[in-house]
């Protein structure tokens, strides 16, 4: 089939695109001497994770147990949850995975979780792998680089039912910076920050494997310093048009777009087509971030998303813009990795040819 004959709307991958940009990651990381552990939430597929481990991806990170169950089954076998998890029946799941020779590592970032999780692991007669999460500056979870992580690390270590594997960090707060300048500074100070920790923790006497930063722009800027072990980007594999704004990538570097069809044509000056906040989601941009519009809609004329309801998106255009229902657009979204959820398949395409359809197998998987 050819894509423009697809029903939409519908989220199309380009192969070659995609292949490019998982090599290119996974080539950079081994030039640097860091391993690759990329995020799996943008994508949710078994056949990216595979594309992914092929080529030299060595770790899987996930943030919830439902996506580490669905890439436990396509074929992941160390698997880090970038995340606290707290709750028994989460502990049980982590045990089943652990059964099944999966080796997981979780993240902790309080004393009440590290001590609930090692009676957890005691009563359930295993050990819990942590690695201590740390906030180099977005403010979401963790805790501060230094002597804060440290004592944590510690608790971690001297738990009878814990291990201690390393730290990590998640600077999203790239994602508010203006020039690719200052995403490289927020890289580069943020794997700063979290050498130095590990640094301390061991001169402590704690072994410290793991020291791992993440994000699409940092990653895609070279920005971590020496010491880090690993890198985590998760959205690379697509990019979208953030990522081209804060020039991490170009249009060509998009992988994923998506196609609909214009419904109606209301106004010279607006048209409205069949994919809105259901399709796109109406995410402005990672973390919070307010990006103008909702996606670059492709093609000769200017044609701005400007305005989403749940099934309608609407087009600003110019009068003399001939598109007209039944037309076809297609559109690079605001931020990828929360389409792919939205969507059961995703349409793989080699040049105007669908040559695949691929499952997103852990869309929805939010437990
Ligand atoms: N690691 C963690 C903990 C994350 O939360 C994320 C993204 O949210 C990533 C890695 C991947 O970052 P990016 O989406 O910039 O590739």
């Amino acid at each position: 089939m050819l894509f423009p004959e697809l029903e939409t709307p519908a989220v199309l991958v380009d192969h070659a695109t995609l292949l490019r940009n998982i090599q290119s990651m996974a080539k950079g990381a081994q030039a640097a001497g860091v391993q690759l552990r990329p995020h799996i939430k943008t994508h949710k597929t078994a056949e990216i994770l595979r594309l992914q481990l092929e080529h030299g991806a060595t770790g899987v990170t996930v943030a919830k147990l439902g996506e580490a169950e669905v890439m436990a089954s396509a074929g992941a076998n160390d698997l880090l949850v970038a995340y606290q998890i707290t709750g028994e029946q989460k502990c049980s799941r982590i045990k089943r995975l652990q059964d099944q020779g999966v080796r997981i590592t979780c993240g902790a970032d309080n004393r009440e979780q590290i001590e609930w999780l090692d009676r957890m692991a005691g009563t359930m007669a295993t050990t819990f792998e942590l690695a201590v999460e740390v906030n180099t500056g977005l403010d979401r979870a963790g805790v501060l680089p230094g002597e804060e992580a440290v004592r944590l690390a510690h608790a971690i270590a001297t738990a009878p039912n814990l291990r201690f594997r390393g730290f990590f960090t998640h600077e999203g707060h790239a994602y508010s910076a203006d020039s690719p300048e200052r995403v490289a500074g927020i890289g580069t100070r943020a794997s700063q920050a979290l050498v130095a920790t590990a640094r301390d923790a061991i001169q402590a006497g704690l072994p410290v494997e793991m020291v791992s930063v993440g994000s699409t722009p940092t990653a895609r800027a070279g920005a971590w310093a020496p010491g880090v072990t690993e890198i985590r980007p998760g959205n690379y594999v697509f990019h979208d048009r953030q990522q081209i704004a804060l020039g991490a990538a170009a249009e060509h570097d998009c992988a994923l777009t998506i196609l609909a069809t214009v419904i109606s044509r209301p106004a010279p000056d607006r048209a409205v087509i069949d994919a809105g906040s259901k399709t796109l989601s109406s995410d402005r941009g990672a973390h919070g971030s307010q990006m103008e519009g909702f996606g670059n809609v492709q093609g000769p004329f200017p044609r701005r998303l400007i305005r989403l309801s749940e099934e309608h998106g609407v087009l600003a255009v110019s009068p003399d813009d001939p598109l007209r229902p039944g037309d076809r657009v297609r559109m690079i979204p605001n931020h990828a990795c929360v389409v792919s959820n939205l969507h059961d398949w995703l349409f793989v395409v080699e040049g105007n040819r669908v040559t695949a359809q691929w499952r997103v197998a852990a869309r929805g998987r939010v437990q």
